[in-house]
C-alpha cells in the first residue's frame, strides 16, 4: 500500500510541472475571461494591456487602404478540436500568405469563434473566423471574417463534415479546401492594432476585420455552437485611445 503510495506521489510529482506550464483556461465559470489574468503570471497582459482584441468598430479614420492582398493556394490537411476551438493547420509548405505593409505574412491557422469576437456598432455577427499569419520576424496579423446566418456555406461544409465533436481530436480533411472562397470577394478591411484574444492576449497584433461578411446555415452554425457547448467568444476590450482605419 506504501510502495503504491509512493509510486502515486512520484507519478502526480512528474505531471504537474507539465500542466502548471501552460495554466487551463475557459469561456465559463472560474476559468472565464474575467478571470484568465488570475490564471497564471503569463496571462496578466489579459488584464493589464491597452491594446487588447477583440473591440467594437464604431468610429474609424479614412485612410484609404487598398484592398486586402491575399495569395491562398494550398489549404489545411488537418482539423482539430482544441477544446476552445475548431482549427485549421496549414502547413508552412503551403506557402498560404498575405501580403500586408510590402511583407509576407504566411498562414499558420484559422479557427473561429460564436458569436463574433468584433463587433460593428455594437452588433455580433454570428460566427468569426481568424485567419493567422506570421512574417519572417515573427509578427503576427490576423485576418477576421464574420458570418451571418443565410445560405448554407460548401467550403465550410468540408471542415464542417470531418469536424471532431470531442476536445484534442483531429481529422483528415477529405477534399480539399479553397481558402479564398472564405475570403469575401470585396476585399475591404478596417484596420487596428490588438492583441490574441486567447491567453497569453500578448499583443501587437495586426487585425484586419473584413468588412463584408459571409453567410452560414442555422444547421453549420449549430453544429459548430453543440461541438462546443457554449460561446467561444472574448467580451470586447476597451481601445484606450486606438484608432481604427479603414
Ligand atoms: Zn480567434
Amino acid at each position: 500500500m506504501n510502495a503504491f503510495k509512493g509510486k502515486a506521489a512520484l507519478l502526480a510529482l512528474s505531471i504537474i510541472p507539465l500542466f502548471a506550464s501552460a495554466s487551463h483556461w475557459s469561456y465559463v465559470g472560474d476559468e472565464a475571461p474575467e478571470h484568465w489574468s488570475q490564471l497564471s503570471d503569463e496571462y496578466k497582459t489579459c488584464q493589464q494591456g491597452m491594446n487588447q482584441s477583440p473591440i467594437n468598430i464604431d468610429t474609424t479614420l479614412k485612410a484609404h487602404q487598398h484592398p486586402l492582398e491575399v495569395h491562398y493556394g494550398q489549404g489545411p490537411d488537418v482539423v482539430i478540436n482544441n477544446g476552445h476551438t475548431i482549427q485549421a493547420t496549414v502547413e508552412p509548405k503551403a506557402a498560404d500568405s498575405i501580403t500586408l505593409d510590402g511583407q509576407s505574412y504566411a498562414l499558420q491557422q484559422f479557427h473561429f469563434h460564436a458569436p463574433s469576437e468584433n463587433t460593428v456598432h455594437g452588433k455580433h455577427a454570428a460566427m468569426e473566423m481568424h485567419l493567422v499569419h506570421k512574417n519572417a520576424a515573427g509578427e503576427v496579423a490576423v485576418v477576421a471574417v464574420m458570418f451571418n446566418v443565410g445560405a448554407a456555406n460548401p467550403e465550410l461544409d468540408k471542415l464542417w463534415s470531418v469536424m471532431p465533436q470531442d476536445a484534442e481530436k483531429d481529422a483528415t480533411l477529405k477534399t480539399a479546401m479553397n481558402i479564398n472562397t472564405l475570403v469575401p470577394a470585396d476585399r475591404t478591411y478596417w484596420r487596428f492594432s490588438g492583441s490574441l484574444t486567447t491567453p497569453p492576449c500578448s499583443e501587437g497584433v495586426a487585425w484586419l476585420v473584413m468588412k463584408h461578411p459571409l453567410t452560414l446555415s442555422e444547421a453549420q452554425l449549430e453544429k459548430f455552437t453543440h461541438t462546443m457547448h457554449h460561446d467561444n467568444n472574448r467580451p470586447v476590450q476597451p481601445l484606450h485611445g486606438r484608432v481604427v482605419v479603414e
